[in-house]
């Protein structure tokens, strides 16, 4: 199996053991989101601990994302209880628990003095619409448009209103305090607003662990319309579709999702596309038709990654649904068109990577199998990445941090390894080490990428041909 398109599994108390982990990382996973929205630290921690050991004894590499809530609403309820409503009852949405109502909590308060009577409350990704229909000083009263089981910690959002919330939540805080005990790869930043969000996190963790890369997650108006400075800064993006749609109209879910994808590549960074794309396998053994084409179709669109959210982390089928989500992508990957996009080479990498992908596109004589990059920043890596060929991208780089970013990016495949000084070859040791990796085989041609001086890092300046 020669996966190119990255898949991003979350996980969750249907997918925390050890049987189950190795089964993802078996069937395709090549990412593992934890999602600091739910449970606490200590159970993100001592699981992250044990999906690494898993992946170790496997021999693969897995990548870690934290995900944090950002200027981001949830709902809390009375002893973390589900909250069980009817059609037409009455919800009250409070900054403190009352006694003896059905009542849901947020925070901050001035969110609850921003809403108005008329306004509709979206819970769940919007799977529960709330409409206010009283207001008794910090109290909300609403009515429930049906039968619904509200949990602990769902996400919230008022489309017709928009709070100045605090950048980070008191929990991404905490979380950050200690984020070097997780070992992670990358943070994705829910609701991003603009590029100072980005700019923010990337200040407090120069400070604590620069490595770690922010992905910045597209889920609402204020990112669509920031969107060029957002993914010129961030290291990896996500179209969140979740909040998304709701907080614009679902209508514009594709055009969006095309845009930001063709904007990312544009810019070397890598994308997932996530929610709702196997939804139906939470509980079924087969995905519906339209879910199939969902997946294939963001492979279409040149996505880097594909994201299973619920799926994986209380679905009753997680591995089933990685093993069916990796089905898709490699069919679709060796049988559709990937969208192409406008490449306008910018710099000396960026014109010799052009040059090297039309060496392996327009040459009939000599069949490139493989592409073989040496990198220190990953951007060569990226930069071809974006072109979406159907050839392995074997990266080599001697930046374990490095290595670990680029498992989210399509068709590359990360190896570190130590260099001495000034001293990269394509030794015969490594060259069996491809065979063996089932890359290419005696015979073939491959292309090399590197520097000259290839410990500068910047300075990608050779491309070679050569037949293993
Ligand atoms: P986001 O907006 O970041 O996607 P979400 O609430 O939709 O937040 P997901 O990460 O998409 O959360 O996960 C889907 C659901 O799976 C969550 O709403 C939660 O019910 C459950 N879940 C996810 N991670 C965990 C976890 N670590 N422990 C318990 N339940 C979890
Ligand atoms: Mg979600």
């Amino acid at each position: 199996m020669n996966k190119k398109t990255k898949i991003v599994a979350t996980i969750g108390p249907s997918s925390e053991s050890e049987e189950v982990l190795e089964q993802l990382i078996k069937n395709g996973a090549d990412l593992f989101r934890f999602n600091l929205k739910h449970n606490n630290f200590d159970w993100h921690k001592k699981t992250i601990t044990k999906a690494k050991e898993v992946a170790k004894k496997l021999n693969k590499k897995i990548g870690i994302i934290v995900d944090f809530q950002g200027p981001e609403l949830r709902v809390e309820t009375k002893n973390e209880d589900d909250l069980k409503i009817e059609a037409g009852e009455s919800v009250f949405v409070t900054d403190k628990f009352i006694e003896n109502e059905k009542n849901i909590k947020i925070n901050p308060s001035l969110v609850i003095k921003q809403i108005k009577i008329g306004d509709v409350v979206f819970l769940d990704d919007g799977d529960l619409e709330l409409k206010i229909i009283g207001k008794n000083g910090n109290i909300l009263e609403a009515k429930a448009e049906r039968n619904y089981i509200i949990k602990n910690r769902k996400s919230l959002n008022v489309p017709t209103r928009s709070f100045d919330l605090p950048l980070l939540a008191n929990r991404d805080m905490e979380a950050l305090a200690r984020i070097d005990e997780l070992k992670i790869d990358y943070i994705a930043l829910s609701f991003v607003r603009n590029k100072e969000d980005v700019v923010i996190l990337k200040k407090l963790l120069h400070k604590i662990n620069p490595k770690i890369g922010v992905i910045a997650k597209i889920e609402n108006a204020s990112a669509l319309k920031n969107l060029e400075e957002i993914i010129s800064i961030a290291d990896g993006i996500m179209v969140a579709r979740g909040d998304l749609g709701i907080e614009v109209p679902i209508r514009e879910l594709a055009f969006w999702q095309k845009t930001i994808i063709d904007l990312s590549r544009k810019n070397n960074k890598p994308v997932i596309v996530a929610t709702q794309m196997l939804k139906s396998m939470i509980e079924n053994h087969r995905p519906t038709r339209a879910e199939a084409t969902d997946v294939s179709n963001a492979v279409f669109d040149g996505t880097d990654a594909l994201m299973l959210s619920e799926e994986t982390a209380v679905g009753k089928y997680p591995a089933r649904v990685v093993s069916e989500m990796t089905n898709i992508a490699v069919f679709s990957e060796n049988n559709g068109n990937i969208r192409e996009i406008k490449v306008e080479p910018e710099n000396s990498t960026e014109i010799l990577v052009d040059a090297a992908v039309n060496i392996i596109k327009n040459n009939k004589k000599l069949p490139i199998k493989a592409v073989i990059i040496f990198t220190q920043s990953g951007n060569t890596a990226r930069i071809f990445s974006k072109y979406r060929l159907n050839i392995p991208i074997v990266v080599i780089t001697d930046k374990r941090d490095i290595a670990g970013k680029l498992l989210m990016s399509y068709g590359v495949n990360p190896y570190y390894k130590k260099f001495e000084e000034n001293n990269f070859k394509i030794t015969k040791k490594l060259i069996d080490e491809l065979i063996g990796f089932d890359f290419i085989n005696n015979g073939e041609n491959i292309i090399i990428i590197h520097g000259n001086n290839w410990m500068e890092s910047g300075s990608t300046s050779d491309i070679s041909l050569i037949t293993v």
